[in-house]
């Protein structure tokens, strides 16, 4: 795989299809042991940022999860749509990557099958970009896909998301920070083989700024790192509605 930039959505399907789908498919999936050390830090950074997620959104009394209809945009292998799922959501789960989809597919038919869930709803899975998704829904939710977006790009992006949200947008992204940005330079000094598109880090200002010209705010912030992986949780709230 070779470095790629520029936003370009096509490399990033046909990375998310093949050698990025095995990395992240490893990375995401507990049950596999055939990681590196890197890439298990990164796995226990990522379940902080799902927990966290879950967490706020089952501490939202105005939006019960059970019969909440949530987007789960750019869903990977289905790690928050399952368990939102479980929680008897009504999950539309859509990514760019067909390979993410089936993968996010057969993992929620696994947890459907074990049974553990009585509320369980089978998410809706669809291969489509976030730019096509339509639709109104009471919570979005973006996670770890903003890294993919260019700073223009990702503020349309959070303009539009916000767009098809009622109630709740949870997003996550890579802080731009001057220490995380040497971080990311160092990274790029050394592109291993898991280095195979580039990664957007985006500044907390821009980002809130998409919410306020779309109407929304910050309700609450997290802040998840591990040694390999960062990310900025966001929960917004319309304006309009924002009395909490
Ligand atoms: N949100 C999932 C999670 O947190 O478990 C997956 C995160 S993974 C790092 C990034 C995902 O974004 C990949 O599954 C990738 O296919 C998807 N993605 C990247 N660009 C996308 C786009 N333009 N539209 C939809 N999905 C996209």
């Amino acid at each position: 795989a070779e470095a790629v930039g520029g936003g370009d959505k096509e490399a990033v399907r046909a990375y998310f299809n093949s050698t990025g789908f095995e990395r992240w498919r490893r990375i995401y999936d507990p049950a596999t042991d055939d990681v590196n050390r890197v890439q298990l830090d990164i796995r226990e950074g990522h379940a902080q940022t799902v927990a966290a997620t879950l967490a706020m959104l089952r501490d939202a009394p105005d939006v019960p999860l059970a019969g909440a209809t949530v987007c789960d945009a750019g869903c990977g292998t289905g790690s928050l749509s399952i368990p939102l799922a479980a929680a008897g959501a009504s999950v539309l789960a859509s990514d760019i990557s067909a390979a993410m989809v089936s993968e996010a597919q057969r993992q929620a038919q696994a947890a459907l099958a074990a049974g553990t869930s009585p509320g369980f709803r089978m998410p809706r899975f669809e291969v489509r970009d976030l730019e096509s998704l339509e639709g109104r829904y009471d919570v979005v939710v973006c996670l770890d896909v903003l890294i993919h977006y260019p700073r223009e790009e990702a503020q349309k992006m959070i303009r539009h998301l916000a767009s098809l949200a009622g109630k709740r947008l949870v997003i996550s992204f890579a802080p731009k920070t001057l220490y995380f940005d040497v971080l990311k330079r160092v990274g790029e000094l050394f592109p291993g083989p898991s280095k195979a598109t580039r990664a957007y880090l985006h500044s907390e200002k821009d980002i809130e700024e998409a919410l306020r010209a779309a109407g929304w705010r910050v309700k609450n912030k997290g802040f998840i790192s591990t040694q390999f992986y960062f990310a900025k949780l966001y929960e917004a709230v319309p304006v309009a509605a924002a009395s909490s």
